[in-house]
């Protein structure tokens, strides 16, 4: 069997027709086993085994070269229960094994009905199995309401609200566990939308934002292993790991700009291969031009929580602010 590192610098197209009929069958660039998946961005198609090496060394290549994660550190993963989540915290609990890093698993309740109880209970279940400490934070607790209340009745997209206090929770949660990051489950699908969002909008400041930014007092970094991995290889990773479990999408994901970005990407992928990867590129490469251009805002304490911000008050105690007097707000999705 070739080692994936040298196969992968070459791909080997093979298709066995069974004689006699019309059936065809993939097999594996780098070995004789039937494929799994077909990668039409690098041409490659992959057994079960030869998947799972690539998907776990890619995670590696992205989480070194970036020095995401240093010995001796504690990490808390933002556990949603979903497959992007649920797929970070059992691979970076594989690739991280004989470091010295401890994980712990952390799940925020937005209070979000006929939805995110099935998630939680998904996440609970995969710390346990993976005998990782998890902890639930909720947005009532934190902030007193829960994002189906902040919502009700108002003409705003519920997920400016999720957004912008799931950020200020995770980060209030990561300091009270005394984490050095935040790892999340963002993935190469999320990152090409952002790009793209950013760019319809016009907003260079939020795309920018985008970047790996330096460490300020207050915020706890945030990293982001999975940012290379397509959508559906995190899906096939859960599958083949048996550790997928069926989810429904947020009832609020359709009011999100975001919801059409994501059937445009996804559309323009199928037709073009490759779509989201040169999205990601191209955007390292000016953001790359712009460093120096474009400095990191310091941050100051919110006036009434103490949490890091630009301004006077953290923008999750401006919107609880705005909620308490009733007034409405933009129609920005900030994941
Ligand atoms: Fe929150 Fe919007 Fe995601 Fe739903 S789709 S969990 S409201 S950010």
């Amino acid at each position: 069997m070739r080692s994936i590192e040298g196969g992968l610098r070459g791909p080997r197209y093979a298709t066995v027709r069974h004689k006699g009929t019309k059936a065809q069958r993939t097999i594996c660039s780098l070995c004789g086993e039937r494929a799994i998946v077909s990668q039409r961005y690098s041409g490659l198609h992959l057994c079960q085994g030869h998947f799972v090496q690539d998907f776990e060394r890619r995670v590696t290549e992205t989480v070194q070269s970036n020095e995401m994660v240093k010995d001796g550190e504690r990490i808390a993963v933002a556990v949603s229960g979903g497959k992007d989540s649920t797929a970070l915290l059992f691979c970076l609990h594989r690739i991280l094994a004989k470091r010295d890093v401890e994980l712990v698993a952390v799940t925020v309740d937005e209070g979000i009905a006929g939805y995110r109880d099935d998630t939680i209970t998904a996440a609970r279940a995969i710390a346990k199995q993976l005998e990782i400490k998890q902890e639930t934070v909720s947005f009532r607790e934190e902030y007193g309401y829960n994002l189906d209340e902040m919502v009700l009745g108002k003409k705003v997209a519920p997920c400016t609200f999720c957004g912008v206090f799931r950020k200020s929770a995770l980060n209030r949660a990561a300091k009270r566990l005394g984490a050095h990051k935040v790892a999340t489950g963002h993935n190469l699908d999320d990152e090409a939308q952002s790009i793209m969002m950013n760019y319809l909008k016009g907003d260079y400041e939020r795309l920018m934002r985008l970047r790996p930014r330096r460490a300020q007092a207050g915020l706890v970094p945030r990293i982001k292993p999975l940012r290379k991995m397509p959508e559906k290889e995190i899906a096939l990773y859960c599958m083949v790991n048996g550790i997928f479990s069926e989810s429904r999408e947020c009832p609020y994901a359709k009011l999100s700009l975001r919801a059409d970005v994501r059937d445009m990407m996804n559309s323009l992928e199928s037709q073009f291969p490759g779509t989201k990867q040169s999205t990601v590129q191209g955007f390292e490469k000016i953001a790359k031009r712009a460093q120096g251009s474009f400095s990191q805002m310091e941050l100051a304490a919110c006036r009434l929580c103490g949490e890091p911000c630009v301004k006077e008050l953290c923008k999750a105690c401006e919107l609880l602010g705005h909620l308490r007097s009733g007034s409405s707000h933009s129609n920005n999705c900030p994941r």
